[in-house]
């Protein structure tokens, strides 16, 4: 076995390759532009290109592909191998600067929510150089920007990337009037937590729903569930022991940091954690994380489900995006610091975070809506629909003493004062005990906790970022127009002022209950969109649009296509969701238990054959009650089959969801109910495919 070290990052055009394979002037312009976004000049591109294909044959790629994420939500490439003809008919390897910093897909085929006719097929993907360039399946991935030809994004990055920007943009304004002129940029970081399920290839090639969806459609709960939390950082099965380290080591091949593992909650539900990066490389790393789990299962006779809600009855996957803002001095800002001034500079961005989470939650909210996961959000699962900010008492208590300029410690009895005093240090570890908010300060980051687990974490971090980039611009504008002994005071009334306004956001209790709920919509004003397609119609707000727009992450034709795409990805997720339930209702389910109570009407009668004043009360119960099933799983099944049949007929994308919220999805329930049923009534011979015992307690 190679040690960790040496294969960490060896399929990787890393730092550590540029500078060794470039020259120094080409790399000291390379890294300029990878790290303050200094424009890249076609000589260094050339240089460049040719040192990757080098390094890439070297190590047994014959392909290249600009590596890029449409609004499938999924990874798309194309391989083109280096190969060109030589005059003497052979071939060299050749890769030019053009083929590295422009690529010309042919966009027709990906989502674009109108932006481009499928006539005008045109699109191009442009290099990123701030995430480095891997070998995966024998081809060098160059991680790329998709654009439509007249410049519309069609993809995650580029907002993404225009919310840093915007981001770093205001974020320098507020560190240089702390007195940072060092500062040359501020950048996000994120560490995404992805928890997943495993289970067995052969269980799962046997369900039409978990091969057609990614979760079960059916499926009545096992004897056992979560309830004894035996499951939790429990000792991991060999089988799984062995699938994680392998996909420790494909990973740190491509430079990912995977670093935390352990089981989860719900049975055969895991999590890996990597070490946070910036947000632009985590968001492609957790995409690749994504992708090769899923490949490395099947090699190990697993299927690794990453749907937000793959079985009923016990916890759902999300994605924890741990989130923070730091100085590329290496000042975390969301880190309380040891000087008065440290600390009022860590307090402006605290409370940015929370008037950005409060006035913008509604694009938090919708950055994090899918159908899968609709049924954490807004269903019986934490953390709700609602989103609000869990700041532990600790701080909450320095809030509060800010607020009303009353003493922040019991023993000191000292009113904070912004510029003179320092902060009580709080517990990290105190501060994260609060597992159903939605969005958690845990010490010197936030967690957002919203996130899906198949979802792209791009979505959320263009809101977050822009949503505080537009709160900080506010701030610099109101602190950069006072003079410079009147800072202090102005500081303070700034913080004050904000935490006055914001605090409705605040909430360290259960976000689970549904008290709070209430109290949240009722009482503090909060939203509380339950489902995608409520959630929707925040991009429509003017408001949001206005702020997205000025700080050029989208435009107003981007952010169209996007909702239109969003509700299209929706529906059409949800009409296979209920095309895939009539099939089997109706040639697996049904049949079976037909099967069998007509097996069981057998027995009767041969009973009765023998003694014929014999009652068969057993039998005769059993069958009428599954008969009944039968009969409701039915009309249920025509039911849903009609409701499709009108959700196909409908033009309007928005209507068509509202058909599948309000009509559909009851429907689906409706179907499951009686299926559900009639599998513990069922003998487990009979029935057509594996249970959630089989499912979740394989070996
Ligand atoms: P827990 O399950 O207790 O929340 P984990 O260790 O599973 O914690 O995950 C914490 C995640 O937060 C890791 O991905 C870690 O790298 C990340 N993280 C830690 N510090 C920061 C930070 N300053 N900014 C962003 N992410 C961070
Ligand atoms: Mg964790």
């Amino acid at each position: 076995m190679e040690k960790v070290p040496e294969i960490f990052g060896k399929l990787v055009f890393d730092d550590r390759v540029m500078k060794a394979r470039l020259s120094s002037e080409v790399y000291q312009k390379l890294r300029k532009t990878i790290d303050e976004g200094a424009k890249l000049d076609s000589s260094v591109a050339k240089a460049v290109a040719t040192a990757m294909k080098d390094w890439a044959v070297e190590n047994g790629a014959t392909h290249f592909s600009h590596w890029f994420q449409p609004l499938t939500g999924i990874t798309a490439e194309k391989h083109d191998s280096f190969i060109a003809p030589a005059p003497d008919g052979g071939v060299i390897m050749d890769f030019s600067g053009k083929e590295l910093i422009k690529g010309e897909p042919d966009a027709s085929s990906f989502p674009s929510g109108g932006i481009r006719a499928t006539c005008e097929a045109r699109g191009y993907t442009a290099w990123d150089p701030t995430s480095y360039a891997f070998i995966k399946d024998r081809t060098l991935c160059i991680p790329t920007a998709f654009c439509a030809y007249t410049g519309e994004a069609l993809d995650k990055k580029t907002p993404l990337l225009r919310s840093m920007e915007a981001l770093n943009k205001q974020a320098l304004r507020i560190v240089k009037l702390f007195g940072n002129e060092d500062v040359k940029c501020v950048r996000t970081s994120v560490g995404p937590e992805q928890e997943y399920f495993l289970v067995d290839k052969e269980m799962y090639d046997k369900r039409k729903d978990l091969v057609f969806t990614g979760r079960t459609l059916f499926g009545a709960g096992a004897p056992k569930g979560q309830e004894k939390d035996d499951h939790y950082f429990g000792v991991i099965r060999t089988r799984v022991a062995d699938y994680m380290a392998d996909l420790n080591n494909e990973l740190w091949k491509l430079g990912i940091l995977a670093k935390t593992e352990h089981n989860e909650v719900a049975p055969c539900q895991h999590e890996l954690a990597p070490i946070y990066e910036s947000t632009n490389v985590a968001t492609d790393h957790n995409q690749l994380t994504m992708e090769i789990m899923q490949k490395l299962a099947e090699k190990h006779g697993l299927m690794c489900l990453l749907h937000e809600k793959p079985f009923a009855g016990v916890n759902g996957s999300g994605k924890h995006n741990n989130w923070s803002i730091s100085t590329d001095t290496g000042i975390n800002l969301l880190s309380p610091g040891d000087t008065p001034y440290e600390n009022a500079q860590f307090l402006v961005f605290l409370v940015a975070v929370i008037q950005a989470v409060h006035e913008y939650q509604g694009l938090l909210r919708v950055s994090v809506a899918s159908a899968g996961n609709d049924h954490r959000l807004g269903a019986n699962e934490a953390p709700p629909a609602v989103v609000s900010i869990f700041v532990g008492e600790e701080l909450e208590g320095v809030l509060m003493a800010i607020e009303n300029d009353t003493p922040y410690s019991q023993t000191e009895k000292k009113v904070m004062k912004l510029g003179v005093s320092v902060l009580p240090r709080f517990n990290k570890d105190t501060t994260d005990r609060n597992r159903t908010s939605p969005f958690a300060f845990t010490g010197n980051k936030f967690e957002f906790r919203m996130l899906g687990s198949s979802e792209s974490t791009a979505c959320a971090n263009i809101m977050l970022n822009s949503a505080v980039a537009e709160v900080l611009r506010q701030f610099a504008d109101e602190l950069e127009a006072v003079e410079k002994d009147k800072f202090d005071d102005a500081l303070h009334a700034l913080i004050q002022r904000t935490i006055r306004e914001h605090k409705q956001i605040l909430f360290n209790g259960d976000g689970y209950d549904d008290n709070w709920i209430k109290t949240a919509v009722e009482e503090r004003g909060l939203l509380n969109l339950k489902t995608t397609v409520d959630a929707m119609e925040v991009l429509k707000d003017e408001k949001n649009r206005e702020m997205l727009k000025a700080h050029k992450v989208m435009t107003d034709v981007e952010i169209d296509s996007r909702y239109e795409i969003m509700l299209e990805n929706y529906a059409k997720t949800m009409i296979i969701e209920a095309n895939t339930m009539v099939d089997m209702a109706k040639k697996e389910i049904m049949p079976a238990v037909n099967e069998y109570a007509a097996d069981l009407a057998d027995e009767a009668a041969a009973k009765m054959a023998v003694v014929p004043e014999m009652a068969c009360t057993y039998e005769k119960k059993r069958i009428s009650a599954l008969s009944d099933l039968v009969e409701q799983m039915d009309a249920a099944t025509e039911a849903l089959e009609a409701t499709v049949a009108a959700v196909k007929a409908e033009g309007c994308v928005k209507k068509q969801a509202e058909i599948i919220r309000d009509v559909m999805v009851p429907q689906m329930s409706a179907l499951r109910a009686p299926a559900d049923k009639a599998e513990t009534m069922t003998a487990d011979s009979y029935w057509p495919f594996p249970t959630y015992t089989d499912l979740l307690f394989y070996r």
